[in-house]
This record gives C-alpha cells, sequence and structure tokens, in this order.
C-alpha cells in the first residue's frame, strides 16, 4: 500500500530507483478488427476499433458470447485474425514473431493456469526464464514482485495447491507482470473469487496499477466491476460490436443507446455515486449546523458507500476524514443531493447545447475514431 502511494506521489520514477521495475507501457488500437471462426456463418467480431492509450485501463464488457475473450486472443495472436490490423506501440502484432509477442504480454485468466508442480517463485520466474535473465536477476525479480503483491517472502516456496483462490490471482497477476510487459490482458481475472475478497483484490489492483502504469485490458462481464475498473469501458454487444467507448462517468450518465441503458442498470444513478470520492465534494464545515455523529468515513471512500454509511447510521450526518485522521468536513444527505443536482443540471445543459459532442465522451469516441482520421 505505501510503496504504491509514495510511487504515485513520485511518479513511476520513484518506484524504479528502488529495484527493477521501469513500468513500460504500449498504445494498443484495434483497427478493423473482425474473426470469424471456421465453420460459423456469423463472425465473432465484426470490424472491432478501438484505441486504448498507454498506460489506461480498458474494460471489455459485454454479455457471455459477445466477443470478449476472441478479442484478447486475438491481440496476443493465440488465434488468427480474419481482417483488419491490431497495434502495440505502433508496431502491427501480425509482423511479430507469435511466441516473441506473447512474453511482452501479460496474461491472466480466471483459473490462473498456474502451473501446479512449480513453486509460486518458479512460476513468476517463468517469462525471465524464457528470456534468458540471469538467475540472479530472475531470483531479484521474484522476490520484488511477491512484495509487490503484498504475499509473504517464504510464500515463494509453496506450490499454488498451497494457496487460497485470491492468492492464486495475486500470483498470476505477478506472473503476467514478472517480464515487465507494456500490456497486459486480464481475462475476467476475479471471476471465480467471492465478493468479499473480490473487492479487496480489486482495491489491491488499482494500486498496483497506479505503481505499474501498464496498458492494461480487463475483461468482465460485470458492469459494476467495468466501472471500478476502468479508465474507459468499451460496451460490446454480440457480433463484437462496440456498443459505446467511454469513460466510466460518461457511459452512467449519457448512455449511447437502449442497449446500453439496460446493460448498465436503471440503478445508473445509484452507480454514478461510486465515481466520486467523498474528498471531492462540497462538505459542510464541522459546526456549520450539521452536526456529525459517531460515524466516519475516509476522504477516498466513494459517495456511495459513505451514503451507505449514513444510511445506516439513520440519516445522521458523517464526518470525512483524511488519512492522518483530521476532519476535513461533514457529509450530510444534503450534500450528495447538492452533488446529484449539480450533475444532472450540467448534464441537461450539455445535451441542450451539444458541448458532449465537443469534448467529455467525446475523448472517448475522439479516440474511437482516431485509426480512421490516421487512416
Ligand atoms: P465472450 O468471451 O464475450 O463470452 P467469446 O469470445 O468466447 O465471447 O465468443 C464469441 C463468439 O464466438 C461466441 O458466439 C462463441 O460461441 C464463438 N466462439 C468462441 N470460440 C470459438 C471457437 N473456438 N470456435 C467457434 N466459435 C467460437
Ligand atoms: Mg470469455
Amino acid at each position: 500500500m505505501n510503496t504504491a502511494d509514495t510511487a504515485q506521489n513520485e511518479g513511476s520514477s520513484g518506484f524504479a530507483k528502488s529495484g527493477e521495475l521501469e513500468s513500460k507501457a504500449a498504445e494498443l488500437e484495434l483497427r478493423n478488427v473482425s474473426k470469424r471462426y471456421d465453420g460459423q456463418r456469423e463472425p465473432a467480431i465484426g470490424d472491432l476499433s478501438l484505441t486504448v492509450p498507454a498506460g489506461e485501463v480498458c474494460v471489455l464488457v459485454g454479455p457471455s458470447g459477445s466477443g470478449k475473450t476472441t478479442a484478447m486472443r486475438l491481440i496476443n495472436r493465440m488465434i488468427s485474425i480474419s481482417s483488419g490490423d491490431i497495434l502495440l506501440g505502433g508496431r502491427s502484432v501480425l509482423q511479430r514473431d507469435a511466441r516473441e509477442l506473447r512474453r511482452e504480454i501479460g496474461y491472466v485468466i480466471q483459473q490462473t493456469g498456474l502451473f501446479p508442480h512449480q513453486t509460486v517463485g518458479e512460476n513468476i520466474a517463468t517469462v525471465p526464464g524464457l528470456l534468458g535473465w540471469p538467475k540472479q536477476r530472475i531470483a531479484a525479480r521474484v522476490h520484488e514482485l511477491i512484495e509487490l503483491i503484498g504475499l509473504d517472502p517464504e510464500m515463494a516456496g509453496r506450490y499454488p495447491a498451497q494457496l487460497s483462490g485470491g492468492q492464486r490471482q495475486r500470483v498470476g497477476v505477478a506472473r503476467a507482470l514478472a517480464a515487465d510487459p507494456p500490456l497486459m490482458l486480464m481475462d475476467e481475472p476475479f471471476g471465480a473469487i467471492d465478493p468479499i475478497n473480490r473487492s479487496r483484490l480489486q482495491d489491491e489492483f488499482l494500486a498496483l496499477q497506479r505503481t505499474v502504469k501498464k496498458t492494461i485490458v480487463f475483461v468482465t462481464h460485470d458492469i459494476d466491476e467495468a466501472i471500478k475498473m476502468g479508465d474507459r469501458i468499451a460496451i460490446l454487444r454480440d457480433g463484437g460490436r462496440l456498443a459505446q467507448y467511454d469513460t466510466p462517468r460518461e457511459i452512467l450518465i449519457h448512455p449511447a443507446d437502449e442497449f446500453v441503458a439496460r446493460f448498465v442498470g436503471a440503478d445508473r444513478g445509484i452507480k454514478r455515486l461510486s465515481l466520486t470520492a467523498v474528498g471531492e465534494l462540497k462538505l459542510a464545515a464541522p459546526g456549520d449546523g450539521a452536526e456529525a455523529g459517531g460515524a466516519s468515513v475516509p476522504a477516498r471512500a466513494s459517495v456511495k458507500d459513505a451514503l451507505s454509511v449514513i444510511l445506516t447510521a439513520g440519516g445522521e450526518a458523517v464526518s470525512v476524514i483524511d488519512t492522518d485522521g483530521r476532519v476535513l468536513g461533514t457529509l450530510t444527505l444534503g450534500v450528495i443531493e447538492q452533488m446529484l443536482a449539480e450533475e444532472t443540471a450540467q448534464a441537461a445543459h450539455e445535451a441542450a447545447s451539444g458541448v458532449r459532442h465537443a469534448d467529455g465522451a467525446t475523448a472517448g469516441a475522439a479516440v474511437t475514431r482516431a485509426p480512421e482520421a490516421a487512416a
């Protein structure tokens, strides 16, 4: 945790100084990608174009069969593309040696795919070993990664079967990060984990990403996970058609169509509350007529989580505290109401003035269209 926070404050170079990690990341671009499996009438992916900026998390979300796993396998060339192109760091993956390419792309899947007869340390060392790193460098790297994912160093000698499901997923992430790949593909990585541990893994992974700043394609069928994890979300519908590619905020405030609106759910107003941290709100000053009860929430907590605390406390206001425990202000239902009113007013204003098409969503839409502009 601490490492992540320090590294974030100092930028990635601060972390690099402390060890091997350099934090490589590359832009990923899918250009009119299509995939038709042999013997299938309809393509699994029709004509998919999207760009993931270097160092961002793109969540691919969509119903089962919408082509999410297919898209991942096209990127690392486990399956062949039917038409179009995929560029990693501006270079077509089709022109690369497939095995060499795969060593540059971290891959994490639901059941981790750890080698059962190898120790945790040996599993993490897989790609550095294939790349012929000297033994000492590999050992240092394994040690560093085990620390980075918050496991006890003595775990290096354990076998996957001796770990919990959550620990195995952490090792899977460490193994994927081992050779500092510029791109990570994560296919429903936390899908088989119970909800409480899943939420913890998500938080840890976000903290880790603040340190390593990889380009990540993260697949899920869970819209809540997509909203939590994604800098941008690509919503796919069947046939691998892109329904919307935008920031979570834009998708919740301006769903592109009926399909997206239904996919994000009727409770998208509530979901919006998870996008804002209470520390960002105009809090009431302590002693400003709004007296907080006994409860407090950290400034980093989402408005959604804070609302839950307020409701549990019978509607009483709560104190918002910083990491040193200092009270920053008081959060009341009125403060939340005001935030929603302001957002709604702004959305209405943007809809009326067409601002939306000049920026905002638009950051995403512009990125989606970049391939055509470049062509
Ligand atoms: P998702 O990961 O979104 O659930 P997939 O990418 O696995 O979707 O599948 C997309 C479509 O391609 C589905 O209709 C699926 O049946 C089909 N498909 C996936 N793999 C194969 C395969 N190896 N051969 C034929 N069809 C496949
Ligand atoms: Mg899948």
